[in-house]
C-alpha cells in the first residue's frame, strides 16, 4: 500500500494554500466557486479539484453552516465525475463535519449544469506554465507544512512525495481518489494526451443546473469525524509536473478573465487578470467619473430614433442585459450610432457634482466605424417604472441563459423629460475599459419604486466600479 500522493497533496495544500476561487454560479442565497489552485492531476486522465458553495448570512442560518466543500474527481475522458469528500464549514472555517462519499459509480456531467462548468474549467488542457505552478505549488506547501502541526505526517509525506518523483510509476498508476469499484479510467501514460473537451469561451458558457443542497446537510447535528486519507496509488502526471516545478524558475503567472466587482478579481486588479485589461490601470480618460466643472454650452440635442421592438434578456453574470432589435439609433455630433445593447448598473456608476444615484442604465451604441457612445440614463427611487417592471418580469432564472419573450418594449419610453446631458470623452466601465467612447449622460433622472431597485440589487448588490480621475477632460453640460 502506497500513500495516495494526490490526495495528501491536496488535504494537505488545501488546508493552507492560498485558494484561488473562481465564482462559477451565484444568485442571492448562495455563490459556487471552483479552487483553481487546489486542481491537480490524479490518475491517468482524471483530475482532481476542490468545489464550494458559500451561502448568504440567512441561508447559513436555515443550514446551520456557511460553505461546504467537496472534493470531486472528473473523468475528462468520460465526462463524468465523482464526489469524494463533503466538508461542511462554519463562519470561521472550522470543520464541523466531514463525509467521505462512496459513490459506486461516477455520474456522467450534463450539459448546461455547475458541474459542467466544473468540469470545463477542471479538465481543459493545462499548460506546461499550469503544470509547473501546481507542482510548484505542492512542493512549497509541502515544506511549508513541514514546520507546522503534525510534522511527522507531512515529513512522510515530503518523503513520499519525493519518491513519487524518483520513481517511473506509470506502470501503478491506478485507483482513485473516489475509492469507488469501476470508478478507475483506463490506464494511460502520462504522456499519453487526453481526449480532453473543448474550453468554452465566457459567451457559450451554458447556464448552471439549479442547485441542490445535500438533504444532509440540514441535519443540524455537528458531528465531527475524521477520515484518514486511503492510500493506494501513485501519480505519474503529478511526479512529472513535480519534476518539472523542480527544474524550472519560471515566475509564478495567473491569466484570469473572471473579474468581478469584489476580492482577488476586482477593479483594483482588472488590469492584472488579463494583458488585455492593462487599460483598465494604464489609461488616462477612465469612466466612470464624477460630473463637475462642465462647461455650459448649447449642445445639440441628441436625435434618438427608437423603435419599438422585441428584446433579449440575460444575466451575464455582470450585469442584467437587454438586447433590442435592430433599427433603432441616436444622431449626435454629425455621427449615427446604433443602439445595441442596455445593461444596469447598481449604484449608478457616475456621479454629478459628488452625488451618487441608486441605478442607471447605459444604453451601447455602435457607429458604423465601430465607435461607441453610451447614453447613461440615471435613476432615483420614486414612481414604479413599467418599462422596468416589463424587464424584471421577465428575469431568466439562470445566468447565462438568455431568454426572449414575447413581449414588445419601446426603450425611449425609458428616456426622462428633458434630454439636457452631460458629454466627455471616457471608457467602458468594464474590462477590457477600451477608451475613446463617448459619455452622453442625461442630466434628469427617471425614477424606479423602491422595490424595482431591491429586485436588481439581489441579482447585484454593487456592480459599480469606482470611480476614476478625471483627469482635467473637457465635460460639456447642456444649459
Ligand atoms: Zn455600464
Amino acid at each position: 500500500m502506497r500513500p495516495l500522493l494526490s490526495a495528501l497533496l491536496i488535504c494537505l495544500c488545501h488546508a493552507a494554500c492560498a485558494a484561488d476561487w473562481l465564482t462559477v454560479a451565484s444568485d442571492a442565497q448562495r455563490r459556487v466557486e471552483l479552487d483553481r489552485a487546489s486542481i491537480l492531476p490524479s490518475d491517468a486522465g482524471s483530475k482532481v479539484a476542490w468545489g464550494r458553495i458559500v451561502l448568504s448570512d440567512e441561508q447559513a442560518k436555515i443550514y446551520g453552516y456557511r460553505s461546504v466543500r467537496a472534493l470531486n474527481r472528473y473523468d475528462c475522458r468520460s465526462h463524468s465525475f465523482m464526489i469524494v469528500k463533503r466538508v461542511y464549514l462554519s463562519d470561521d472555517e472550522r470543520t464541523m463535519r466531514e463525509d467521505r462519499i462512496d459513490a459506486t459509480s461516477p455520474s456522467a456531467v450534463k450539459t448546461g449544469t455547475i458541474d459542467d462548468r466544473f468540469f470545463n474549467e477542471v479538465c481543459k488542457p493545462a499548460s506546461a506554465t499550469d503544470l509547473r505552478k501546481v507542482a510548484k505549488q505542492a512542493v512549497e506547501q509541502m515544506a511549508r507544512a513541514e514546520l507546522e502541526d503534525k510534522p511527522s505526517l507531512r515529513r512522510a509525506n515530503i518523503r513520499l512525495a519525493k519518491e513519487e518523483v524518483a520513481e517511473k510509476p506509470a506502470s501503478e498508476a491506478k485507483g482513485s481518489l473516489s475509492a469507488a469499484p469501476g470508478a478507475s479510467s483506463p490506464r494511460n501514460s502520462a504522456e499519453e494526451a487526453p481526449a480532453l473537451p473543448r474550453r468554452v469561451t465566457r459567451e457559450e458558457i451554458p447556464p448552471p443546473a439549479p442547485l441542490v443542497v445535500p438533504p444532509r446537510a440540514r441535519d443540524p447535528a455537528i458531528i465531527r469525524r475524521s477520515t484518514p486519507s486511503r492510500t493506494n496509488s501513485v501519480n505519474p502526471a503529478l511526479a512529472a509536473a513535480i519534476a518539472a516545478a523542480r527544474s524550472s524558475t519560471t515566475p509564478h503567472s495567473s491569466h484570469d478573465l473572471h473579474w468581478s466587482y469584489e476580492g482577488e478579481n476586482g477593479p483594483a486588479n482588472w488590469d492584472k487578470l488579463d494583458p488585455q485589461f492593462a487599460t483598465c490601470a494604464r489609461g488616462t480618460r477612465q469612466s466612470p467619473i464624477d460630473i463637475r466643472d462642465g462647461i455650459k454650452v448649447d449642445q445639440e440635442a441628441i436625435q434618438f430614433d427608437y423603435k419599438p421592438s422585441m428584446f433579449r434578456i440575460v444575466d451575464n453574470g455582470h450585469t442584467i442585459q437587454i438586447t433590442y432589435g435592430q433599427g433603432s439609433r441616436l444622431s449626435v455630433m454629425g455621427r449615427s450610432y446604433d443602439l445595441v445593447q442596455m445593461h444596469f448598473h447598481h449604484p449608478a456608476e457616475e456621479r454629478i457634482d459628488g452625488k451618487s444615484f441608486e441605478m442607471v442604465a447605459h444604453l451601447v451604441h455602435r457607429d458604423s466605424e465601430g465607435r461607441l457612445a453610451v447614453l447613461a440614463v440615471l435613476f432615483e427611487v420614486g414612481a414604479s417604472n413599467p418599462l422596468i417592471q416589463t424587464l424584471w418580469n421577465n428575469l431568466p432564472l439562470e445566468k447565462n441563459e438568455e431568454y426572449a419573450p414575447r413581449v414588445s418594449i419601446q426603450i425611449a419610453d425609458l428616456l426622462p423629460e428633458k434630454r439636457a446631458y452631460f458629454s466627455y470623452m471616457g471608457s467602458l466601465t468594464t474590462p477590457p475599459c477600451s477608451e475613446g467612447v463617448l459619455w452622453l449622460v442625461l442630466k434628469q433622472p427617471v425614477q424606479l419604486s423602491a422595490e424595482q431597485l431591491n429586485v436588481f440589487s439581489r441579482f447585484y448588490p454593487n456592480n459599480a466600479r469606482p470611480i476614476q480621475p478625471a483627469s482635467g477632460r473637457v465635460i460639456k453640460e447642456s444649459r
